[in-house]
């Protein structure tokens, strides 16, 4: 049997110490039942948000606004150090609270070192952005490390710059499989063959250079991935503040139920279409090697969370799932004369490609293209660039709602009902059929919450219990009843 699991662990299940010595007790229930776990973290709670405010601060020349964030930073890291040595009852003369400081205060002092750097230069760099991004993981991973061998784990830190091998676009890299594999091979197989327990940082790698990349927001996902293929793992954990993944974001819709079980091809459209709780890219390293991935919550660990697996079981329901991705801007292109000749279309798609601007649904009529893109500032230069061809306008303040499920193909009538309870809604676009288990839709973001609520009502009122966790929905009305709701 295969033993080896990444455990990845976000930002809220290390928020602070209590969440910390938590995740550390997960952890040592895996050990306990024999598996062998390296462990991938997030930075803490909100810390990432906050460096990259702390680098714009300083570009935009508020030196002094940019080190009150991270002085801010320092304190709480240094608490949450100070909390967890006390937790753990092993640090009676303190020296090991006084070392963990001193490391961090070195960190710190770096960091404050690049950003008076920004704040003199005035230009931040995606290459200087990421730099300092990198340092909420690379401190909670070694805090975190530390304080799973104060409560007695045979914990290392291991800096993932030295593992994830990356090309150099920053903000978004590109990480080399063959050459992560090597150095998983160097830098992690060996102390699991040691009965150690590897911690590293989600989020950050390095070029073959060195210089540090990120892999994109929400990428510590990605990382446990490229580590569990890395290493042949014999399963995937994302650990987060949910019980899995749900029916809609139950932020915005309080009755979402859990799924219990999705396939990799559903949960990839999902986490491509704005379900947070995955990062897009993390399906593909655990798919290449059909590595079972489990979302699971920290604050809720004897919950069954979801399984991904390479099938999807049978539903009898359309829809698993509805995302929302908010943000978006709808750009449309009108050919001033009959010009839908071969080549138009390539012609409008090499301006997107050129200005490295990802598209994510397009519809076409004789002379016009629709596309929905991320909001961005590339937009203006792009739609500049389109303007040659074509008239360009664009209107920001879109979203995407998109309804995954396997089993869209094999009913009729399903696009009928969908549009029928959203229908005082206005839709701009529509795309069906792309994908066989999506079907999307673009409307004004103000609408979106609304919508999904409409559409989740609509397709989740008599839900598969074979799939969904319909047992604790049931639970929750129970005890709404019960306190007289
Ligand atoms: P982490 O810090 O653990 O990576 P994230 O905030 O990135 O956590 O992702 C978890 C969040 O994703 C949840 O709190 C939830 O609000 C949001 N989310 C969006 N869509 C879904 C969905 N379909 N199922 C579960 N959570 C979702
Ligand atoms: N800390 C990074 C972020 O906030 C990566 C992650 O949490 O997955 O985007
Ligand atoms: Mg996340």
């Amino acid at each position: 049997m295969n033993r080896l699991v990444v455990m990845k662990f976000g930002g809220t299940s290390v928020e602070d110490a209590t969440a910390i010595l938590r995740t550390g007790k997960i952890v040592a229930g895996r050990l306990s039942k024999g598996l062998q776990p390296v462990v991938v973290v997030s930075a803490m709670a909100k810390v990432t948000d906050l460096l990259i405010s702390a680098a714009t601060t300083a570009a935009a020349g508020d030196r002094a606004g940019a080190l009150a964030i991270t002085e801010r930073l320092r304190i709480r890291h240094r608490d949450t150090a100070a909390q967890l040595a006390a937790a753990s009852g092993a640090q009676g003369d303190g020296a090991a609270v006084a070392a963990t400081h001193a490391w961090m205060d070195a960190q710190f002092d770096s960091l404050d070192e690049i950003l008076r750097g920004l704040a003199a230069v005035g230009e931040l760099t995606p290459r200087i952005s990421d730099m300092v991004a990198s340092y909420g993981e690379r401190i909670s991973s070694r805090m975190i490390a530390e304080a799973f061998a104060q409560t007695g784990l045979n914990a290392v830190h291991v800096d993932a710059r030295q593992c994830v091998v990356t090309d150099a676009q920053h903000g978004k890299a590109v990480p080399q499989d063959a050459a992560i594999e090597l150095q998983l091979r160097k830098q992690v197989l060996p102390h699991l063959a040691e009965g150690r327990l590897p911690v590293m940082g989600g989020f950050i790698g390095a070029t073959e250079q060195g210089v540090t990349t990120t892999l994109g927001r929400g990428g510590s996902d990605f990382t446990a991935a490229l580590v569990g293929g890395g290493i042949d793992a014999g399963a995937i954990e994302i650990w987060t503040d949910v019980n899995g993944i749900m029916t809609a974001d139950p932020r915005v819709c309080p009755d979402a139920l859990r799924v219990k079980t999705i396939s990799f091809e559903e949960a990839a459209e999902l986490a491509y279409f704005g379900a947070k709780v995955l990062h897009p890219a993390t399906i593909l390293p655990a798919v290449r090697k059909n590595i079972p991935v489990f979302v699971l919550n920290s604050r809720n660990p004897e919950n069954g969370g979801t399984r991904i697996t390479a099938l999807a079981p049978h539903c009898r329901s359309p829809f698993k799932s509805i995302a929302v991705k908010k943000r978006l801007t709808i750009m449309d292109v009108v050919a001033s004369r009959m010009l839908m000749s071969h080549g138009y279309l390539k012609a409008i798609f090499d301006v997107f490609d050129r200005h490295k601007c990802p598209v994510d649904m397009v519809s076409t009529s004789e002379v016009s293209v629709s596309l929905s893109l991320d909001s961005n500032e590339k937009l203006p230069a792009v739609a500049a660039d389109l303007s040659k061809l074509a008239d360009v306008k664009y209107e920001g303040r879109k979203a995407l709602v998109c309804m995954v499920g396997e089993n869209i193909r094999g009913q009729n009538g399903i696009a009928a009902r969908v549009f029928q309870t959203i229908r005082h809604i206005n839709v701009r676009m529509i795309s069906q059929g792309a994908s066989e288990i999506n079907m999307s839709f673009m409307i004004e973001e103000d609408d979106a919450d609304e919508a999904v609520r409409s559409l989740h009502a609509e397709f989740f009122s008599d839900p598969d219990p074979a799939i969904f966790d319909v047992e604790a929905a049931r639970q929750t009305v129970q005890e709404q009843g019960r306190a007289g709701r």
